[in-house]
């Protein structure tokens, strides 16, 4: 079977350089909010190009607790996708403000700027974008829509780790980005764990503070915050695993390009590809078709695996029935959810198992 993901693949090194590090942690006698997570913070911080990062325990915590920082919340209203994690949705929604749903645009899966407008009413404080699959689009009209109408702009890195548009790191742009080190993202942990990246020093400060009860100083609590604090432990294994991202990132994206040059079926379609200003991480690579059930199965027998990402949108979530929405409906979104099937993109296929995927692909022949 080829798996979305292997980690049982992973290279002997990396799994020694980890147990050093296991190591080091275990005898620095040390467990939470350390040197460990300081140097991590650094090092992703650089990383992304922004002069400060806060690790916190997850990526929905980094949502949460970023929102919370702007002091957005209650009466306040903040503009995303129905083509997402729930988490993206649960974050606003734990920050108590009102998430409300913007269509997509078909040929990327990204939230669509006509739709959002649709969405903009006299409470709504910022756009949430997702760099969905780990695609950082045209971020200038993003930038541009934000500062026109006053919005804050925030985006959801979980799926973007090393993406850029025009050299510039996901997370960089808007007020914050969120990442989450959850062990299937591009950069994952040996467990749960999550960090908020952002060019204003201040407000990761603050999120520092949220992380860890609200508390300034050791017993002084001028918020009330959560506990969202990263484990030394997680850290120093991620920063090992940083040390590797750079290369598993390049195969990602030679995978794709395999991809993208060699699915010809026509029951097929992808996504649109990156242009020339953006370096995309291929967090997923996603092929769309109305015989999305019958692929799933034909490849099944061809002992590949797929997924979908994600196949029943936001707004049709049980725990949310009256979330808001474009009044003009989420229709790209919906269409979406039902043909969208992600297949196997980790950094440890090797060429000839790509070449099955694709040769299995192309024989694809539908109902
Ligand atoms: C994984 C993911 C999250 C949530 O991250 P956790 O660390 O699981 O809380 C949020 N948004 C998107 C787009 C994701 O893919």
């Amino acid at each position: 079977m080829i798996r979305m993901n292997d980690f049982r693949a992973e290279p002997a090194a990396l799994l020694a350089e980890q147990s050093r590090a296991f190591e080091r942690v275990q005898r620095s006698g040390w467990y939470i909010l350390g040197p460990e997570v300081a140097q991590f913070e650094k090092q992703w911080a650089e990383r992304c190009q922004v002069p400060a990062a806060a690790g916190v325990a997850n990526g929905l915590d980094a949502i949460e607790l970023g929102l919370r920082a702007l002091a957005i919340g209650p009466g306040d209203e903040v503009i995303t996708t129905p083509m997402t994690a729930f988490a993206t949705v649960l974050g606003i929604m734990r920050a108590g403000a009102t998430p409300v749903l913007a269509d997509i645009d078909p040929q990327t899966g990204l939230l669509s700027p006509l739709s959002v407008r649709h969405c903009i009413s006299r409470r709504t404080r910022a756009v949430l974008l997702v760099h969905l699959y780990g695609h950082v689009h045209r971020m200038d009209q993003w930038l541009h829509f934000c500062q026109t109408e006053k919005l804050d702009l925030l985006e959801d890195c979980a799926q973007a780790h090393l993406s850029s548009w025009q050299g510039r790191s996901a997370g960089s742009f808007g007020r914050w980005g969120a990442y989450s080190f959850y062990p299937t993202k591009n950069l994952g942990a040996l467990g749960d764990a999550g960090a908020l990246v952002s060019t204003d020093a201040a407000l990761i400060e603050h999120v520092k503070v949220l992380r860890n009860y609200g508390q300034s100083e050791r017993y002084h609590h001028p918020f009330l915050g959560a506990n969202s604090r990263l484990d030394e432990l997680q850290a120093a294994l991620l920063s090992v695993r940083l040390a590797w991202l750079e290369e598993f990132t390049s195969r990602r994206r030679s995978i794709a390009r395999r991809y993208i040059q060699g699915i010809k079926n026509p029951l097929l379609s992808l996504l649109a590809a990156p242009d020339a200003e953006e370096e995309h991480c291929y967090h997923l690579f996603v092929v769309l078709t109305p015989q999305r059930e019958a692929l799933r199965l034909h490849l099944q027998k061809h002992e590949i695996e797929s997924l979908s990402h994600y196949p029943v949108p936001i707004h049709r979530q049980q725990a949310v029935p009256d979330i808001m929405e474009d009044p003009e409906g989420l229709h790209a979104a919906e269409r979406h959810a039902e043909q969208c099937l992600s297949i196997p993109c980790h950094p440890y296929l090797g060429d000839n198992e790509v070449d099955r995927i694709i040769e299995t692909l192309n024989n694809f022949q539908g109902n």
